[in-house]
């Protein structure tokens, strides 16, 4: 894979490219490096209009036959894991460990999703009658991903929709489309036309998807923002919607647990991908007997990491993907500075190229303070001290997300009992997002409608459709 080829939308199984274009930065040097189609109105017409007249013929295909073909792709994929996982890093920021670990992610959730059987539930076969409920594809998805886990969202998506019976138009996000569109290239020898679309664009590429007539269902992941934005433009044709949204996640940290062993855990759930992780630890609640211990080994460890250009060797924190995000947290660190509060580490950016912010740790703000309160999204985290565990829950649950949280525990028992109290879609205790393609994922509250992974999450790309017959007129 060539880094300054042509990259091409994806539509009816050909590759097009478009009339303009527009560039993609890697983060880590904040120069552009390629170019990426930019869809127009009538290039999503056309990929629209290929979907759905290949609808018919693919939902008819046997499921084992879709699943094979799935399956096919995500060998593909395997095969060419590392000159994917170099675009990804040169266009999301990553260290090439973490890219590869995505790359295999999106291999490992889309064989999953070709291995489930979909579900016929026969309610009555009886001497007088039969009824039974199947779960028949909806039609055509648009899929839309963000830019801290291009593939693997994408994934989330696409091992349900197609292998379900789903074709599909995927729009990834305009920071990383690159190894999106790769992904379409590789589709067209293996699935047939029309089957998946991918289409990279601009600002208004998303609403043009999500208020199109011919698209039957949205599965969306990105901020609570667009989500309700979303959501909205989907109502227009009543479409299905799937969202997966922003999170402000918890972690609690119990008076026995062992500060050292916890520090490493506890900065990889706050700051692997450089905080860009909608699962991310957001704000971390510590008792006060172990408040000063676990502060200060955290920042011991965090001293130690290794930040830079992530197609670097040994590199364990790359930048932040884009440079609206870039300012974003720069102006968190100003207005935490300006607040007084007390930052235990870092703070003092570096001039470099690049979006690169060493990880930071704000000591004990108060709780109304917006790196609190707020989602951050980015390699800077408080630690809050409490007394009271009937507080701290309380604490953990006052936000209007819901996506995860995590309870440290010496006491695993004492930690289960805490997370039955936590309001939130997936919560766990002394480990930090075990996500698996064969487990359901959910947001509660602002942090998501519906649900990805598991068989639920497989059934949101079907729709129930239920038949009976009687065995004669005679009765
Ligand atoms: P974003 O909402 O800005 O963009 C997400 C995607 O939506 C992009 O492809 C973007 O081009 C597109 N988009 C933007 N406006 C749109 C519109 N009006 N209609 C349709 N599509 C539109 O999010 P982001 O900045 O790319 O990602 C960060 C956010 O995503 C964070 O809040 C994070 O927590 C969340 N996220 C959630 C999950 C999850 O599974 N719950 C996973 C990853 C990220």
């Amino acid at each position: 894979m060539d880094f300054d080829s042509d990259y091409r939308l994806t539509i009816g199984g050909a590759l097009r490219a478009a009339s303009k274009t527009f560039s993609v930065i890697n983060p880590a040097t904040g120069r552009a490096f390629a170019e990426a189609p930019d869809a127009s109105r009538s290039d999503l017409d056309d990929a629209v209009a290929a979907a759905r007249s290949a609808f018919a013929g693919w939902a008819s295909t046997p499921h084992k036959e879709r699943a094979e073909l799935v399956t096919k792709l995500a060998d593909q994929v395997e095969a060419e894991a590392d000159p994917f996982s170099r675009l990804l890093t040169a266009e999301q920021g990553k260290p090439q460990s973490e890219a590869k670990r995505e790359v295999l992610g999106l291999v490992a959730w889309l064989k999953a999703a070709a291995s489930w059987d979909i579900p016929v539930h026969i309610h009555e076969d009886s001497e007088d009658r039969y009824c039974e409920t199947r779960h028949v594809p909806i039609g055509v998805v648009g899929a839309i991903a963000p830019w801290n886990y291009p593939l693997l969202l994408a994934a989330f998506k696409l091992g349900p929709a197609l292998t379900t019976g789903n074709c599909v138009v995927l729009k990834p996000s305009p920071f990383t489309p690159l190894s999106t569109l790769r992904l379409g290239e590789l589709a067209n020898s293996l699935l047939p036309s029309g089957v998946l679309n991918v289409l990279s664009g601009g600002d208004d590429l998303g609403p043009w998807l999500t208020s199109h007539p011919g698209i039957d269902k949205v599965a969306f992941t990105g901020s609570t923002a667009t989500g309700k934005r979303v959501m909205a433009s989907a109502a227009e044709t009543l479409k299905r919607i799937t969202l997966e949204l922003g999170g402000n996640d918890p972690s609690i940290v119990m008076h026995d647990v062992d500060p050292v062993a916890l520090a490493p855990k506890l900065f990889w759930a706050s700051f692997g991908n450089s905080g860009q992780v909608c699962l991310a630890s957001k704000r971390v609640y510590v008792h006060a007997d172990i408040y000063s211990e676990v502060r200060d080994a955290l920042v011991q460890f965090a001293s130690g990491v290794k930040i830079g250009n992530g197609i670097n060797e040994g590199m364990q924190l790359g930048p932040i993907n884009n440079r609206v995000q870039y300012e974003r947290i720069m102006r968190l660190i100003e207005e935490s500075k300006a607040q007084d509060l007390n930052f235990a580490l870092g703070g003092e950016v570096p001039e470099c190229e690049g979006y690169f912010i060493p990880p930071i740790i704000i000591d004990n703000p108060p709780e109304d303070a917006r790196i609190v309160c707020e989602e951050q999204f980015g390699p800077i985290v408080p630690l809050i001290w409490f007394e009271d565990y009937n507080d701290a829950i309380r604490r953990a649950n006052a936000s209007e997300y819901g996506l995860g949280a995590t309870i440290w525990a010496g006491d695993e028992n004492a930690g289960w009992a805490l997370a039955q109290r936590i309001d939130a879609g997936n919560v766990w205790v002394n480990e930090s997002r075990p996500l698996s393609p064969v487990v359901p994922f959910a947001g509660h509250k602002q942090s998501g409608f519906g649900v990805e992974n598991g068989l639920e999450g497989l059934l949101e790309y079907t729709i129930p459709k239920t038949m009976s017959r009687r065995r004669s007129l005679s009765d």
